[in-house]
């Protein structure tokens, strides 16, 4: 019996998925087949939870809300310099 996962880009939700190599830990890559898509290329399990999609937004919404910035890597299990790092990025005009 052979047992298929359905696997969509985390970004446009596309399922028009190539693989793409593997990373140095043996993970497989995925590109997004979508030409208008912003992410070239994905994993479905991260080494490092911060590279995971929608961590970094966790971190601020969690700064908003009062946490400080060693509860918030706790919960996240992310370091404690990748917090500090997301909260004094500055956006692009
Ligand atoms: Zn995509």
């Amino acid at each position: 019996m052979t047992c298929y996962k359905k696997i969509s880009c985390p970004n446009c939700k596309s399922t028009q998925i190539f693989k793409a190599g593997k990373s140095t830990n043996n993970t497989q890559r995925y590109r997004c087949g979508n030409a208008c898509c912003k992410i070239k290329s994905f994993m479905l399990e991260y080494r490092y939870k911060a590279y995971e999609p929608g961590v970094m937004d966790q971190v601020i919404d969690m700064a908003i809300n009062g946490s400080g910035i060693r509860d918030t890597a706790r919960v996240l299990k992310i370091n404690k310099n990748t917090v500090i790092h997301a909260l004094k990025k500055k956006k692009k005009i």
